[in-house]
């Protein structure tokens, strides 16, 4: 391989230089020197950089040297052969050096494209080479016709052309960098092309030594990584393939380390600043509702009733994501949670997303906490005002032990008499300033204890940095006598036979969903479509059924009405919008149809299917697909075999990337420079492992061994905070 010549680079002093860089009068630079402000010089100082590519570059948020060396490669190419023009073969990318006998430009008759055709040769044989829209070379080839050009042979007719793909003039400075060896791709922005990036990386090359190794040398050597300069080279420069992934681990690793650390130390931060009320060990009343529960818990749950126990006695307010598949039992837990704080002569808040699950929970929660003496209200933007004011007045007051709301309960100014823990369901359908208008205190008043909540399972690479900032408890059993909903993908020539399976459950006596075809576009398409299902199967497959309509632009009385008819099983079939993804509980439920399966991500199936299969029955899933798409095939096939919901979401992440999943939280992850969450898991989880094992010795990482390492983290991911207080 070949490495740029590395002599003669650095900029003369007092040329150009940053004031306060020659106020401080260095001595001529020595090639061993290091000197990490060097790392600011401005890109134009490297040679042969002018200023269209000074402002190209900035585009691309390259403005200083520093910069231009982290600006990494995406991947690199396999080196291509150097052959002889006799040994090309048709197909095969290779690399030849001939020289330019002759060129001219033609153009495309059909598009109208410059093509550069040029006669070139080797001792053995001559061979047309084929450029496009590069006409400008005929004068540089017409001044240097020696050439290594890499390209593939393409036989079309009759005609034999070597199309190239890149080249470059031998005897220019950097022969072989573009076309010989290993090629780093880098990302680039479209008038900077990926040639003049790697020949000013080139020049800047010898800079790499003056970054600072951020890792403590324990560390390096534990895991045997390269320094911080010696992975940049190898990066860039690679003289295998091996040595461009050992030097992308080291770069990754330190990436994620930063990351975590950032991570964990704004959480310190946050409950630094914020403090709560330790509550008392559970009591009788605590014992009286475990004693009140028609089942016994799951392990998972007791598991997670301990941890919650744990961060409740602390004097910092909890921070807790719970993660459970749909139906593993989450609500009994939250129950658990507002007890405890009932039981400490407080109150506890249940915020969730919707008016149906606000009544849901609501229904439930009264029914379990009525008996243990505590009353449970229900706030949300459409009651009577006479029932808002007595349950604001309630809370205030402290009457009121539980409260389950949606938005309104933080658009009303509610204010509590001694709000203890407060839980947000689906929490990802909230922002950060929502959660936090629900919980702030009163000044000086104690943080409550907060638990967040959430089905959608979050693949641990995802939550780890996504939410490395909460403790996440995970429920991963289900509770016992639970048949598995057997899941069928449904051709249209099978529609009928479908719809009369479906007769055949609701004559039984069961009930049955049918979700309609995600309009992403709009809720009123998705209205529409949901109301055109609705009127067809009420007067065709399901006549004689009684049928109800859900969608989200129902008036609230009618939702209601629809919800209250299917939930006390009235009305034999439910056809609804994706509103009733989130929590609705109806156990004679059974069958679910899914039109139009494709068009929903393999979490939010999964979400609709758990409707069904929460009672003894044996329960269906049935996905109505085309046979026309192979792609949404095998996706709909791994969800028909697959229950695991963790399995599915990481299915999503890889088919869909990590935006898709999560929303606005994800985009402070834009940053990621090298790191990919998905490939470098393993990576991941060790440097989460190394951040809290750092972190356990020298908390704010002040001490000597990490005062570069937090150095580093604020200067990467000084943002964190900032789009965590966000999201
Ligand atoms: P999630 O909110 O996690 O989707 P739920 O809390 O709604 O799940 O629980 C689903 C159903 O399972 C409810 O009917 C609940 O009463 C029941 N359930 C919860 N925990 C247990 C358990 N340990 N054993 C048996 N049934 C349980
Ligand atoms: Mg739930």
């Amino acid at each position: 391989m070949t490495r740029p010549a590395e002599g003669g680079i650095f900029f003369p002093l007092g040329s150009g230089l940053p004031v306060e860089v020659q106020a401080l009068r260095l001595p001529p630079t020595s090639k061993r020197s290091i000197e990490p402000r060097r790392l600011q010089s401005p890109v134009a100082e490297l040679p042969g950089v002018g200023r269209v590519t000074v402002r190209r570059f900035r585009d691309l948020g390259v403005t200083t040297v520093g910069d231009l060396l982290l600006h990494v490669p995406y991947r690199h190419e396999p080196p291509a052969r150097v052959v002889s023009v006799a040994a090309l073969r048709a197909g095969e990318e290779a690399t030849i050096r001939v020289r330019v006998q002759s060129c001219a430009v033609k153009t495309t008759r059909k598009r109208g494209l410059k093509v550069l055709e040029a006669l070139v040769a080797d001792e053995t044989a001559m061979v047309r080479a084929v450029w496009y829209n590069q006409e400008y070379l005929v004068a540089a080839f017409a001044e240097r016709p020696e050439i290594l050009a890499r390209g593939t042979l393409i036989q079309r007719g009759g005609a034999t052309s070597f199309v190239v793909k890149t080249h470059e003039i031998v005897g220019a400075g950097s022969e072989g960098l573009h076309t010989v060896g290993l090629v780093p791709m880098y990302p680039a922005s479209g008038d900077l092309s990926v040639k003049t990036i790697r020949t000013v990386l080139g020049k800047a090359a010898p800079y790499a030594r003056h970054f600072v190794d951020p890792l403590p040398s324990a560390l390096r050597a534990a895991r045997g990584c390269l320094s911080k300069a010696d992975a940049l080279l190898a990066y860039h420069f690679p003289a295998a393939l091996p040595d461009a992934r050992a030097a992308r681990e080291r770069l990754a690793f330190e990436e994620l380390l930063l990351l975590q650390l950032a991570l964990l130390l704004r959480r310190r931060e946050a409950q630094a600043e914020r403090s709560a009320e330790p509550l008392p060990s559970p009591g009788a009343l605590t014992a009286a509702y475990l004693d009140s529960l028609p089942f016994t818990p799951t392990a998972a749950q007791r598991r997670v009733m301990s941890e919650i126990d744990g961060d409740l006695a602390r004097p910092v307010p909890m921070r807790r994501l719970l993660q459970g598949d749909v139906g593993s039992g989450k609500t009994m837990v939250a129950a658990y949670a507002l007890v405890r704080a009932v039981e400490a002569g407080g109150q506890g808040a249940v915020m969730v997303p919707t008016e149906v699950l606000a009544d849901q929970h609501a229904a439930r929660l009264r029914a379990q906490l009525a008996p243990l003496g505590i009353e449970t209200r229900l706030l949300k933007g459409n009651q009577p005002a006479a029932d808002r004011r007595d349950t604001r007045d309630g809370l205030a007051r402290g009457r009121v032990g539980v409260v389950v709301g949606t938005h309104a309960l933080i658009q009303q100014g509610v204010t509590f008499r001694e709000l203890r823990v407060a839980v947000v369901d689906e929490q990802h359908r909230f922002g950060v300033r929502q959660r936090d208008a629900l919980v702030e205190p009163p000044p000086g008043r104690p943080w409550p204890h907060t638990l967040h909540m959430t089905a959608t399972p979050i693949p641990r690479t995802l939550s780890l940095t996504l939410y490395g900032d909460l403790d996440v408890s995970v429920i991963d059993e289900l509770p016992p006598g639970r048949t598995p909903v057997q899941t069928r993908l449904v051709f249209p020539e099978q529609r009928r036979a479908m719809w009369a399976l479906v007769r055949k459950e609701l004559a039984a006596g069961r009930q049955a969903y049918v979700v309609c075809p995600l309009v992403e576009e709009s809720e009123t398409l998705q209205a529409a479509a949901a109301t055109a299902v609705f009127e067809e199967l009420r007067a065709g497959e399901l006549a004689g059924f009684r049928v109800e309509l859900l969608h989200g632009q129902l008036p609230p009385a009618e939702k209601q009405a629809a919800m209250d008819a299917f939930q006390r099983g009235e009305a034999a079939v439910l056809v609804c919008t994706t509103v009733i993804e989130v929590g609705v509980d109806v156990p004679n439920a059974s069958i679910m149809v899914i039109e139009g399966a494709r068009r929903f991500g393999l979490s939010q199936l999964h979400q609709l299917r758990g409707r069904v299969g929460r009672g003894a029955a044996a329960s269906r899933c049935l996905l109505l697909c085309d046979h026309d798409d192979p792609d949404a095939l095998s996706r709909l096939a791994l969800f028909a075999r697959t229950g695991d919901g963790f399995k599915l979401a990481e299915a999503d992440l890889r088919a869909r990337g990590e935006g898709q999943l999560f929303g606005e939280r994800q985009s402070g992850l834009g940053d990621l420079r090298v790191a990919r969450l998905l490939q470098d898991r393993r990576l991941l989880y060790a440097a989460r492992r190394e951040a809290v094992r750092l972190l356990e010795g020298d908390p704010d990482l002040s001490g000597p061994v990490c005062l570069l390492l937090a150095e580093a983290v604020e200067e990467r991911f000084a943002e964190v905070a900032h789009w965590l207080d966000k999201a």
